[in-house]
């Protein structure tokens, strides 16, 4: 069975340059010109990626993305153009899991697409592993201890709970909303400014070199992002 890739986008380009590169790599591409035939076709076909342009002739991108979200949890990886920031976030919070800004490279598409199948695989898994690895970083969820390369660091609480997030989404983005969503509650009132300190503290004591992070990435704008590979 190839995994199924739908694509919203009003762009012929794009279009014909995934028409050309996908199948390739093994990939059944299906396509759509603009909003409501996507929405029908993921209805319809139930594919296993979304890669979703926000900019539609009909309807709203993020509007897409809460209809699809109605009735499935088919990752979507939503398109967006520069200057769209609050767009992509927007859409981000409304359930889309992963962006990319155009224009992009094929093997920067590849990968995200990549990481969408391995997400989702595990999800519908479900093995709730308690000792979740990701490079070097390991953590035990019963003992709630973090090692990385074997030696372990002294986490605060909100450190831990952070990192956490991160690595049971490995290599998705997670936005600035969702994360202080996850760790302190749909009703918090901590401001995005806190996050960064945390951030900052971590990536002190889980990075060699904290100036050039290797796993935990800011997307500016937007929120972290553990890189995987
Ligand atoms: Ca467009």
């Amino acid at each position: 069975m190839t995994p199924k890739i739908l694509l919203v986008e009003d762009d012929p380009q794009i279009r014909r340059l995934l028409r050309v590169t996908l199948p390739p790599e093994g990939f059944t591409l299906l396509e759509a010109e603009n909003g409501e035939s996507g929405v029908a076709q993921n209805a319809e076909h139930n594919p296993d990626v979304i890669i979703l342009d926000l900019g539609l002739p009909d309807i709203d991108g993020i509007e897409v993305v809460r209809r699809v979200r109605e009735k499935s949890a088919t990752p979507i990886l939503v398109l967006s153009a520069r200057g769209q920031d609050q767009d992509k976030v927007n859409a981000l919070d409304a359930g889309a899991d992963d962006y990319l800004t155009k224009p992009f490279s094929m093997p920067e598409l590849l990968a995200r697409i990549r990481v969408a199948l391995r997400h989702a695989a595990r999800t519908a898994g479900e093995t709730a592993e308690s000792v979740l690895t990701v490079g070097e970083i390991q953590i035990d969820q019963v003992r709630r201890v973090v090692t990385v390369g074997g030696h372990e660091l002294a986490l605060t609480a909100n450190e831990y709970l952070i990192l956490l997030v991160l690595v049971r989404q490995a290599g998705k983005v997670i936005t600035h909303r969702q994360m202080m969503k996850e760790i302190w509650g749909p009703n918090n009132i901590m401001e995005t400014h806190y996050l960064r300190v945390f951030m900052a503290q971590l990536r002190r004591k889980l990075e060699k070199d904290p100036a050039r992070p290797r796993y935990l990435i800011t997307e500016p704008g937007v929120g972290y992002r553990l890189k995987v590979d």
